[in-house]
């Protein structure tokens, strides 16, 4: 973080000091929320929490050398208290960034923030300092935490933004407002909490509703693919630039192909140029992504060239997602248990297929969560495409949700032996020891509280 005097900082999140003899010292950075990761110059954010709160932690990091505690009442060391924690952090990050020349750039969607993140992050590195989100910290308190981590240097700053319902992206906006803002996708990720693909559509539009307008620079980013993405252009001021496979596109891929190995290649074209891309990273979803990512990038005047390089050469940045290990007995394993939903679920099984060809591909998968009433017409259509995409073996993990999945492929045409329903992940890891053959591929996939990474890790542990 820019270096800032804990007098300052009380007065930007509107705080009294307490036991702080020199309120001139200064927070040079980190600001925390984890105990553990306080150090000299830090300042520490208590939280208070159902089974932990910070505050307990107040003396311990002061010992560890942190300048105060940002807390919600006094505790006997260096404190700054607030009425209300999560605010004043808010109040902290809008303050820095408001300070420094950072371009600010925002992305939301129902599926691949993270993987476009990461992406935006590699392409812009290339061109000036970035600092983005780590992980998928995309709330209102890993947002603004994110965002503190800017420096001088920082020329440009990537954060996720994530929303469970109508309001949340404005709040996030109003802490970090972005130059430049991208909606990704309205997919079905949340849906039973949102209450329909209008109500979400509603809420990640808000991002780019608090875009400035196009003459300050304003650039809203949106998928021309996608009808209730592109329907968002009448929601602001700001220029808007489309990418995706339509014609209209901005920033269009052309020959789109993957290769045996399953990674994306194509023909980039952005209004500046085109270019060749051939990514490392698995499944077809990333062309979408990569698009995206372009898109943002030639915005901040990256050529079409440099930008094709940078995407040819990123990686994953985050755990889980389509993280592909070939097994010393050639067995390949694709974990990407991180989290699911029906459009990951069918990007991925169209993957697998691809790296596939000509070897036995196993889909291992379980619930999706948060679909609402269409939990059963989803997991059907999911066990249907796996069939249709001649997947040898769909192994179907778990309680009503995979037998969803199980009936879906039986309904598509299998006739019970190419699809089977275990009651958890260890029945599966003990049919896949005992079945899995040299040269097989194995997907491993669910939504994040079914936990399936174990699967993946059992596998090439014994591998
Ligand atoms: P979260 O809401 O959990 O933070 P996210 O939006 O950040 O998720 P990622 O973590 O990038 O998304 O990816 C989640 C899952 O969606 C992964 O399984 C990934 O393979 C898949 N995925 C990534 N990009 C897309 C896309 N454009 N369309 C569909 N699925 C995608
Ligand atoms: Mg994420």
């Amino acid at each position: 973080m820019i270096a800032l005097s804990l007098a300052e900082i009380a007065e930007v999140v509107g705080g009294q000091t307490h036991d702080i003899p020199d309120p001139s010292v200064q927070v040079t950075g980190p600001v925390v929320r984890d105990s553990r990761e306080a150090g000299p110059g830090s300042l520490f954010v208590a939280f208070a929490g159902e089974r932990v709160d910070g505050h307990d932690f107040a003396a311990q990091v002061v010992d560890a050398g942190a300048v105060a505690v940002l807390a919600s009442r006094p505790v006997g060391v260096p404190a700054i208290v607030v009425a209300d924690v999560q605010a004043a952090l808010g109040a902290l990050a809008r303050h820095v960034v408001g300070r420094l020349g950072t371009t600010l750039v925002a992305l939301t969607g129902s599926a691949g923030k993270t993987s476009t993140k990461d992406l935006i992050a590699q392409v812009l590195q290339r061109k000036a300092p970035t600092v983005f989100t780590p992980g998928s910290l995309n709330n209102e308190i890993g947002l603004p935490l994110t965002a503190l981590t800017a420096t001088e240097e920082t020329k440009f700053l990537v954060l996720e933004m994530g929303a469970r319902g109508i309001g949340h992206i404005r709040y996030l906006t109003g802490l970090t407002p972005p130059r430049v803002g991208l909606v990704l996708n309205v997919g079905s990720a949340h849906i039973g909490e949102f209450g329909g693909r209008e109500q979400i559509a509603q809420a990640k539009g808000e991002l780019v509703e608090a875009l400035p307008p196009a003459e300050e620079g304003g650039a809203a980013i949106l998928n021309a693919d996608d009808p209730l993405v592109r329907a968002m252009a009448s929601r602001t001021k700001a220029k808007v630039i489309l990418f995706g496979e339509s014609d209209e596109a901005d920033v269009r891929a052309e020959n789109v192909r993957l290769t045996d190995s399953g990674q994306p290649s194509f023909r980039l074209h952005t209004p500046s140029g085109a270019s060749d891309v051939t990514m490392r990273l698995y499944g077809e979803h990333h062309v979408s992504n990569a698009l995206a990512a372009a898109a943002v990038a030639h915005e901040l005047g990256m050529s079409a060239d440099e930008i094709a390089t940078a995407l040819s050469e990123a990686g994953s940045l985050s755990r889980w997602r389509m993280e592909v290990t070939e097994r010393p007995d050639g067995v390949t394993v694709v974990n990407d248990a991180y989290n699911a939903n029906p459009e990951s679920m069918k990007a991925a099984l169209r993957a697998l297929a691809a790296m596939g060809k000509g070897r036995r591909t196993w889909a291992v998968l379980g619930k999706m969560a948060e679909l609402g009433d269409e939990a059963l017409a989803e997991h059907d259509a999911v066990g249907r495409l796996a069939v249709r995409l001649n997947v040898s073996k769909l192994v179907a993990v778990g309680g009503r949700e995979a037998a969803w999945l199980q009936l879906g492929a039986y309904n598509e045409g299998s006739w019970g032996e190419e699809s089977v329903h275990v009651s958890d992940a260890q029945a599966a890891v003990d049919l896949l020891r005992s079945q899995l053959r040299p040269g097989d591929v194995v997907l491993v996939k669910a939504s994040r509280s079914v936990g399936l990474e174990s699967v993946a890790q059992a596998l090439l542990e014994t591998g």
